[in-house]
């Protein structure tokens, strides 16, 4: 944990920071002491819910250090529109469940959907192309086995 080495003063509606490792006065909106660089995060946190007494358990975004996960969502959008639309559309909704989970701190969440979204934008990729080249062969086996028959 982050030692809380500021104290917090409520002087004329204005709250000073005071550094209690070195007692410079600081900027409320200082997030390090100006002269020693002691962190006033801690500081800033225990300020914001004293701010808010009305509701000290509102929503904060969690703080954490993982980068979100990449969503596919525009190259879900791309196979369904080129390729295998059904794959596609369950694609894009895994696409969309990154972000969410992500915001909710999900991490794992968003990272399963992420990695649902890039197989199904994988495999409804090889299926459109699996599909074209079957169709064409089809339609070349129709065409030549038709001229040879004479039909
Ligand atoms: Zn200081």
């Amino acid at each position: 944990m982050v030692q809380i080495n500021i104290v917090s003063l409520q002087k004329n509606s204005h709250i000073m920071l005071y550094c209690q490792q070195c007692g410079h006065q600081n900027n409320d909106d200082a997030r390090f002491c100006s002269r020693c660089g002691s962190s006033f995060v801690a500081a800033n946190q225990q300020r914001q819910i004293q701010e808010q007494p009305e509701n000290p358990f509102a929503y904060k975004p969690p703080q954490t250090q993982h980068q979100m996960p990449p969503t596919y969502l525009w190259q879900s959008i791309v196979v369904t529109l080129l390729c295998c639309l059904p794959l596609g559309v369950i694609a894009i909704i895994f696409a969309s469940q990154v972000e969410s989970r992500y915001n909710i701190g999900d991490i794992e969440g968003a990272q399963t959907s992420s990695n649902r979204a890039r197989n199904l934008c994988i495999w409804s990729l090889v299926a459109g192309l699996v599909g074209g080249i079957l169709y064409f062969i089809l339609i070349f086996v129709v065409e030549i086995g038709g001229a040879f028959l004479g039909i």
